[in-house]
C-alpha cells in the first residue's frame, strides 16, 4: 500500500472540507486523535508458555460524549488501523447523530489459534491494561472483526471486577443475561437492510430482480444475506476468508447459515468452516466476488478491498460499504467516473452503534425495551438520516460518501464551535 490508511482517511475529511464552512480551530482539532494508548498483554497459554499481545485503544473525539467504538481481534491490527478507524466512529456516531464520539481498539492476535479459555484470559489481561482509559462516562468499547457478545460479557464482567461495582454500561453488545440489548447482535445488519432498501426504492429497483454479492459471512454479512433472501433480494454470491460460493439464480441462504452454525468449533467461539465446502455452487475467490456482474456489491469484512487495483473492473450498479472502510479514496473517483454509486460505511453500517447507544441507554436506567421498539427506534434513525444524506447529496451535487461526510462536519463543528473557538472569543 503507497499511503497510510489513516492518511487515506483523512482524505476524505480534506473533500467534505470543501463543501462546508466551519471555523479552522475546528478543522484542526479533528486532524488528530485525542489519546492513543499501545498496552502489552502477557497471557499464560494452555500449554504453559507465556505469550504477550500487542492491544491498542484510540480515542478520537469525544467533543459529542462519550467515545464509542469496537475492539477486534486480527493478525493484521495495527496502531495505524485503530487511529483510521476510531476516525470513522467520529463521523459514524456523528452522521447517524447518536451523542457519543469516537473510538476503537483491537489486539493483534489470529483469535482462532486460541482456545476459549486463552481467549477469555486474553480479553480480561485487554481489560485490565486499559481499564483506566474505558467507563460508562468516557469510553465505551463494542464487539467488532472477530469479537462477540462472548467476548464483551468477559470485558465487562472484567471492568466490574476492577471498579468493584456492576458497570454494565462500560462495553455494549454483551449478552442480554448481563446487560446486553435485544437487537443488537442483527443491528449492523438490519440497519444496512434499511438503507438497501431506501436506495433501492428511489431507484425503483424491486428485490426479485436485483442480484447481491455479499464478501464476507461474519456477523454483519451472514445476518444481511438473511435478511435480503428474506424480503426477496437474489443473493447470488457469498463468501469468507477462504473463498466464495456463486449461483447465478441465487442461494439458499438459511441453508449456508444453518452450516455455519452447525460448524463451530467446540472450544473456540467462531465457525471453522467455510462456505466454500458447501457442494454444487460455482467456487469463486474473494476477488473474483467483487468484480462479479451484480446490481449490488457489499463488501462487509475488511478494509482496502476495492483499491486501484481492481476498482476499474467492478460491474456492481451499487456498493454498500458494511465493512469499514472497503474501498480506498483512489478506488472512489474510479468508481464514480463509472457511474457506480457507493454508499458509505459511516452511514450503511451505523446501526450496529446506534443499538449500542439504545443499550447504554437502557444499562444506564435499568429499563429493558422490547425488540419491537428497538428495531422500530432504529428504522427510523436510519431512515430519517439516509433520508438527510441523499438530500445534501442532491442540493450541493456530492457523492453519497462526501455528503455524508458534510452532513456529520455540521454536527461535529457545532459541537465544538459551541465549547468556544478564537473567533468566539475575540466577538467578546
Ligand atoms: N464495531 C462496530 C462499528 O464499527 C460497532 C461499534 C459500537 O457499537 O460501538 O461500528
Amino acid at each position: 500500500m503507497s499511503q497510510s490508511l489513516f492518511a487515506d482517511a483523512m482524505t476524505r475529511l480534506d473533500k467534505a472540507l470543501q463543501h462546508v464552512s466551519i471555523s479552522p480551530e475546528a478543522i484542526e482539532r479533528l486532524r488528530y486523535p485525542k489519546a492513543s494508548l499501545s498496552v502489552s498483554i502477557p497471557v499464560r497459554l494452555d500449554s504453559g508458555e507465556l505469550k504477550v499481545f500487542q492491544g491498542y485503544r484510540v480515542r478520537y473525539d469525544d467533543t459529542r460524549g462519550p467515545t464509542k467504538g469496537g475492539i477486534r481481534y486480527h493478525p493484521n491490527v495495527s496502531l495505524d488501523e485503530v487511529q483510521s478507524l476510531a476516525f470513522w466512529m467520529t463521523f459514524k456516531c456523528a452522521a447517524i447523530g447518536i451523542p457519543f464520539g469516537g473510538a476503537k481498539g483491537g489486539i493483534a492476535v489470529n483469535p482462532k489459534a486460541l482456545s476459549r479459555m486463552e481467549l477469555e484470559r486474553l480479553s480480561r489481561g485487554y481489560i485490565d491494561a486499559i481499564a483506566d482509559f474505558i467507563g460508562p462516562d468516557t469510553d465505551i468499547p463494542a464487539p467488532d472483526v472477530y469479537t462477540n457478545a462472548t467476548i464483551m460479557g468477559w470485558m465487562m464482567d472484567q471492568y466490574s471486577i476492577i471498579s468493584r461495582r456492576f458497570s454494565p454500561a462500560v462495553v455494549t453488545g454483551k449478552p442480554t443475561a448481563i446487560g446486553g440489548s435485544l437487537g443488537r447482535e442483527t443491528a449492523t445488519a438490519m440497519g444496512a437492510y434499511f438503507v438497501i432498501r431506501s436506495l433501492m426504492t428511489k431507484h425503483q429497483k424491486l428485490p426479485q430482480v436485483t442480484t447481491v454479492a455479499i464478501q464476507g459471512f461474519g456477523n454483519a454479512g451472514a445476518v444481511l444475506a438473511q435478511l435480503l433472501y428474506e424480503a426477496g433480494y437474489k443473493v447470488v454470491a457469498v463468501s469468507d476468508s477462504k473463498g466464495a460460493i456463486y449461483n447465478p439464480q441465487g442461494l439458499d441462504i438459511p441453508s449456508v447459515r444453518a452450516y455455519q452454525q452447525a460448524h463451530k468449533g467446540i472450544e473456540a467461539v467462531y465457525c471453522e468452516e467455510s462456505v466454500c465446502n458447501l457442494g454444487d455452487r460455482q467456487l469463486l475467490t474473494n476477488s473474483e466476488l467483487l468484480t462479479l456482474d451484480v446490481d449490488v456489491l457489499v463488501p462487509a469484512a475488511l478494509e482496502n478491498q476495492i483499491t486501484l487495483a481492481n476498482a476499474h473492473e467492478v460491474k456492481a450498479k451499487f456498493i454498500f460499504e458494511v465493512a469499514n472502510g472497503p474501498v480506498n479514496s483512489a478506488a472512489d473517483l474510479i468508481l464514480q467516473q463509472n457511474g457506480v454509486c457507493v454508499v458509505p460505511d459511516i452511514l450503511v453500517n451505523s446501526g450496529g452503534v446506534t443499538v449500542s447507544y439504545f443499550e447504554w441507554l437502557q444499562n444506564r436506567s435499568g429499563l429493558y425495551w422490547s425488540l419491537e421498539d428497538i428495531n422500530q427506534r432504529l428504522q427510523e434513525k436510519m431512515e430519517a438520516e439516509t433520508s438527510q444524506i441523499i438530500d445534501l447529496a442532491e442540493e450541493l451535487s456530492l457523492s453519497l460518501r462526501t455528503a455524508a461526510y458534510v452532513h456529520a462536519l455540521k454536527r461535529l463543528a457545532a459541537a465544538i464551535e459551541a465549547k468556544g473557538t478564537q473567533q468566539y472569543f475575540a466577538q467578546s
